[in-house]
């Protein structure tokens, strides 16, 4: 099977050491991206660690497909122990890092320790330096690019980063690159805060020796097909879904107190290509669905809004402007915030004050919540630890708040929210587009586990290709099994075994059925369980039977 190469590159900031460590037999198991972590980030994090301790680790990989120039594939994973859920989280992002970490020669970098100042750590095909930053301190994202290119010659493309939320220890604090993508969900900038890592820059000219050979066809077709293709997403991003979302009841409103937006048009797909002003992408891709807007009365200039935060800071607070949700959008990204978590949370607390549409409000009160000033503290915990205190329904799976495509609409994809092991997620599951499609009825659970199980495995493969989810059309089952010189069923049991891994890490700290709950009425929910966990080959209770071994392989388990 094709995978990743290079060593494992252990850097401890605490120790000020790194060290490289020959990973092959891992790497032809696990293949590279949220496979790869997954399996180190079980072995090597304690089950009992504190996310914000110097034992969490987090890990930033690549899979093979980044040695290509092959359209969706500019992304990269990010692994760690979550201070939002307090379970194994991998998420991953786009923009133009994975080029410049392959050319390192790694193929994964594992951060422990814990730093007793602010450091940049500069990770070279030669060797890591760090450096002490203390003028770093409380910089936005931004400025620590300017920062990295002033000093080291490198761009906002070399470089991942954290705002002040990260150093602030907001649980969903993201990590940063190419200065608006996020690896948002989880908070494993929380991790890097906490071991006092403001940055972490990558050069090297080492990818000719890796030698991967991609196979092409299919390589050439798709990257032709994705600069051809005359999808709407290819001008609005994932908001040209919008209006179709809400008229499917999808599209949760004002704190989920209601389920369509009256204002959805404002904010959809129109509003956002009506304030792009160029193309934008990721690393190879042609496709280039991304969203570079500017709004010339405001000034406000950002990258989006992705339809997930013209849903969390949108409809969810009742904001009708889209220039308004550009605004929160640019602050996230400026301050590093997952935008998801953080407009739920801005939701709730406007739920709490009766505020829904106050944009003004929302904007001030997500600056403090990246700085914890007055209520931000509070509200920097996330929903499940401060809904009490703010009065609200804590509408969150396993401490994480929810995405958009409602699941008291969408009852798979409902299903899936309540197991997916980094909670109320779309992207670990995904029986979304089924159900949008009429392929899967929406209505019901009973009979979804099975496809629910290998929609999940099919995704943690996705994830360790590294492939974006967007590329589905183009990177089908059949030109997987030739990129990767692999049968479908194999490359799904690497993504099986990726499910299994976290589903056990998760069970050591606790998590059994009573945390695959969701905060609203599904019809059988405890029958799909079952069925799931059958489907699954796990208890009834939904812990994994036997301790996963790292050394057999996924297909032969
Ligand atoms: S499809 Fe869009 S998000 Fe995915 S790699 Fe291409 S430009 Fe990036």
């Amino acid at each position: 099977m094709l995978h990743a190469t290079g060593p494992l590159l252990t850097v401890d900031v605490g120790e000020r050491t790194a060290t490289e460590t020959e990973i092959d037999e891992l790497l032809e198991r696990y293949v590279g991206g949220r496979a790869l972590a997954t399996a180190l980030a079980h072995e090597r994090i304690p089950f009992d660690a504190d996310p914000f301790g110097p034992e969490n680790r987090a890990y930033l990989s690549t899979g093979p497909l980044q040695q290509s120039q092959m359209s969706f594939t500019g992304r990269m994973n990010m692994t760690g122990l979550s201070p939002l859920t307090d379970g194994l989280a991998s998420t991953n992002a786009g923009g133009y890092l994975s080029r410049n970490f392959v050319e390192t020669g790694i193929s994964v970098l594992e951060v422990v320790g814990e730093s007793d100042e602010l450091l940049a750590v500069h990770v070279t095909d030669s060797g890591v330096e760090f450096e002490a930053v203390p003028e770093l301190e409380e910089a936005t994202v931004p400025e620590v690019s300017d920062y990295v290119e002033d000093e080291h010659d490198l761009g906002p493309e070399n470089c991942i980063a954290i705002g002040p939320a990260g150093e602030n220890l907001v649980r969903f604090a993201s990590v940063m690159t190419f200065d608006s993508r996020a690896f948002g969900r989880g908070g494993l900038g929380a991790i890097l805060g906490a071991k006092n890592v403001k940055c972490v820059t990558f050069e090297g000219d080492a990818a000719p020796e890796l030698e991967v050979e991609i196979p092409d066809p299919p390589e050439s077709d798709i990257h032709r097909e994705a600069a051809t293709s005359d999808d709407r997403m290819r001008r609005q991003g994932t908001t040209g879904g919008t209006e179709f979302i809400n008229d499917n009841f999808s599209l949760p409103t004002r704190y989920f107190r209601d389920d369509e937006f009256e204002h959805a048009e404002n904010i959809g797909g129109d509003a956002v290509e009506a304030k792009k002003y160029k193309k934008g992408a990721c690393s190879a891709c042609a496709y280039a669905c991304k969203l570079p807007t500017r709004d010339e009365e405001t000034g406000i200039e950002t990258e989006g809004p992705e339809f997930e935060t013209v849903y969390s800071f949108g409809s969810m607070q009742g904001v009708d402007d889209i220039v308004d949700v550009m605004k929160s959008n640019e602050l996230c990204d400026t301050l590093g915030m997952d935008t998801i978590s953080a407009g739920v949370t801005v939701a709730a607390y406007l739920d709490s004050e009766e505020e829904f549409g106050n944009a003004d409000l929302a904007h001030e009160i997500t600056e403090k919540i990246a700085y914890r000033e007055g209520i931000g503290d509070l509200l920097a915990e996330g929903v499940d630890r401060c809904h009490d205190e703010l009065g609200v329904d804590n509408l969150t799976v396993k401490g994480m708040e929810f995405a958009a495509h409602d699941g008291r609409a969408l009852h798979g994809q409902g299903l899936s929210y309540a197991v997916a092991n980094r909670g109320a997620d779309h992207m670990y599951g995904g029986m979304l587009s089924l159900e949008y499609s009429g392929e899967l009825d929406p209505q019901g659970t009973l009979g979804k586990a099975e496809t629910l199980v290998e929609q999940e495995n099919h995704n943690a493969f996705r994830d360790t290709g590294v492939v974006c989810s967007f590329g589905g059309d183009y990177v089908t089952e059949e030109r997987l099994e030739t990129l990767f010189s692999a049968d479908y069923d194999d490359l799904l049991a690497v993504g099986a075994k990726t499910v299994e891994l976290e589903r056990h890490f998760n069970n050591q700290r606790g998590f059994d059925e009573a945390d695959d709950r969701l905060p609203y009425e599904i019809p059988d929910l405890d029958e799909a369980l079952t069925e799931y966990y059958e489907a699954r080959g796990w208890n009834d209770d939904g812990t994994v039977p036997e301790e996963p071994r790292l050394e057999a392989t996924p297909a032969d388990d």
